[in-house]
């Protein structure tokens, strides 16, 4: 598997991130980074609730800081746990990426080792709900 230079830029900044998870419930560490098409990366971890229903996770943390930081065009997605096997988005997450990323973005699994997995969105969520459905 080839990574290229800007994802292990990356996997740096989720590995930074996921040090800042506030998960005092789980203890489930997960960071993120993910790089815009405009090459900016935005980083986030995961904050939990102990209401949980408002527990973020890391991609959306990324996503959300983001897109309010007017990058909204995004290419790929970083994300780091402790596990052997890395842990890929879950469906929240997944539904807002489709929002943001497109079939082909790449989304890469990794853990404090580095970078183990590659997809291509397209692969982990096939038929999204997103913005097309709502164009004529
Ligand atoms: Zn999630």
């Amino acid at each position: 598997m080839i990574v290229p230079a800007k994802v292990k830029k990356a996997f740096k900044e989720a590995l930074k991130a996921q040090k800042a998870a506030y998960c005092p419930y789980s203890n489930y560490q997960v960071g993120a980074a993910l790089i815009s098409f405009r090459s900016k990366v935005f980083s986030g971890c995961n904050v939990e609730n102990s209401s949980f229903g408002a527990t973020i996770c890391a991609e959306r943390t990324a996503i959300l800081k983001s897109v309010s930081d007017g990058h909204i065009c995004l290419e790929h997605m970083v994300v780091v746990t402790n596990e052997i096997d890395p842990a890929p988005p879950c469906g929240n997450c997944l539904q807002v990426m489709a929002e943001f990323f497109g079939p082909q973005s790449h989304v890469w699994l990794a853990n404090k080792t580095g970078i183990k997995k590659h997809y291509l969105f397209k692969q982990l969520l096939t038929h999204p709900f997103g913005p097309k459905k709502f164009k004529k």
